[in-house]
C-alpha cells in the first residue's frame, strides 16, 4: 500500500497502489485522501484502475501541505563529527510549499545564490489532527514516510541566524515519490539513506542515528502547534553535505542528484539554472 500525487490534465490527483493495483482517484490532494481514511480503508476510496507500469508524472507527494517543518542537526554521528555537543532540543525551522517539486522534477538553482548544497532527508507526513500528543498519540498521527532533499542556498542560510531564506527558494525541494505507510516501515529500525551527485555517493547514514526520532518530534512540535493531515516534517540531514567538505562542493547546472531511503523510495532530480518551459513532462495521464 502506498500513495502518490500525479499531475493529470485535470489537475493533481491522488494515486493509490494497493495490493498490486494502481488506481487514479478523483481526490486532488493527499491531505484530503488521508482525512478520508485512505490508509485505514483504501478500498473505500473510488478510483479508476490504471496500468501498473504506465508512466506517471508525479508531483510532490503532498502538493498543499499546511506546514513544512524542518529539523537541523539531527544525526548524532554528524553532530559529533562537527565537534558539537548533542543538543537538548532540536533546531526547528520551516519552508513553504512553493519550494516543493516532484520526485523527478528539476531542482531550480536560482542565480541569486552561488552556494547550492544537497541535504538528503527522511520526511514524515502527518495523517491526522494532533495537539499536545503523548508518544502513543504522536505515533498514530504519523501517516507514513517519504524522501526529501532539503536543497539549501548556504550563502542565504548564513546571512542571519534564521535559516528560512536559504531554505525556501521556489522549486528546490523534491518530495516523494510515494507515501509509505508508517505500518510498513520503521525508521528507528535503521533504514539506509544515501545521496549521490552525478553517481558519486556524498551521504550515507542510518535513520536509527536520528537524535530526535519522528515520534518524539511530532509530540514535541504538537506542544506548540496543531498538526494536521498532510503537514510535512523533514527530519534533518546526515554528514556529507557539500559545505562541510574540503574544499567545499556546490551543486552545479546539469548535475543529477539521487536521494534514496531503503524501503521508502528514491528521488531523481537534475539541477537547472533556468526553468524548462517544457516541463513538467507531456506524458500526463
Ligand atoms: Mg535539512
Amino acid at each position: 500500500m502506498r500513495l502518490a500525487t500525479a499531475r493529470t490534465v485535470e489537475g493533481p490527483r491522488v494515486v493509490l497502489d494497493h495490493r498490486g493495483q494502481k488506481r487514479l482517484t478523483a481526490l486532488p490532494s493527499l491531505s484530503i485522501a488521508l482525512r478520508d481514511g485512505a490508509l485505514e480503508d483504501p478500498s473505500a476510496i473510488p478510483g479508476v484502475p490504471i496500468d501498473h507500469d504506465a508512466p506517471l508524472d508525479l508531483g510532490p507527494v503532498v502538493t498543499d501541505p499546511g506546514k513544512v517543518i524542518c529539523v537541523g542537526h539531527n544525526y548524532k554521528q554528524h553532530i559529533r563529527e562537527m565537534g558539537h555537543e548533542l543538543p537538548a532540543y532540536p533546531n526547528v525551522f520551516s519552508k513553504f510549499a512553493d519550494a516543493l517539486v516532484g520526485p523527478e522534477d528539476d531542482i531550480l538553482l536560482d542565480a541569486a545564490s552561488t552556494a547550492w548544497d544537497w541535504e538528503g532527508e527522511l520526511a514524515v507526513v502527518i495523517g491526522r489532527t494532533v495537539r499536545n500528543a503523548t508518544g502513543r498519540e504522536a505515533r498514530s498521527a504519523i501517516a507514513g514516510w517519504t524522501v526529501a532533499n532539503d536543497v539549501t542556498a548556504r550563502d542565504w542560510q548564513r546571512r542571519s541566524s534564521q535559516w528560512l531564506m536559504g531554505k525556501s527558494f521556489d522549486r528546490t525541494t523534491p518530495l516523494g515519490p510515494w507515501l509509505v505507510p508508517a505500518s510498513e516501515a520503521d525508521p528507528t529500525d535503521g533504514l539506509v539513506l544515501t545521496c549521490t551527485v552525478d553517481g558519486v555517493e556524498k551521504q550515507r547514514a542510518s535513520t536509527s542515528d536520528l537524535l530526535f526520532d519522528p515520534v518524539w518530534l511530532v509530540a514535541y512540535l504538537s506542544q506548540v502547534m496543531t498538526l494536521h493531515a498532510g503537514d510535512v516534517l523533514l527530519t534533518g540531514t546526515p554528514g556529507g553535505v557539500g559545505s562541510a567538505r574540503t574544499p567545499a562542493e556546490r551543486l552545479q547546472q546539469g548535475q543529477q542528484v539521487v536521494t534514496e531511503i531503503e524501503g521508502i523510495g528514491s528521488l531523481h532530480n537534475r539541477c537547472v539554472t533556468q526553468e524548462n518551459p517544457a516541463s513538467p513532462s507531456s506524458d500526463r495521464i
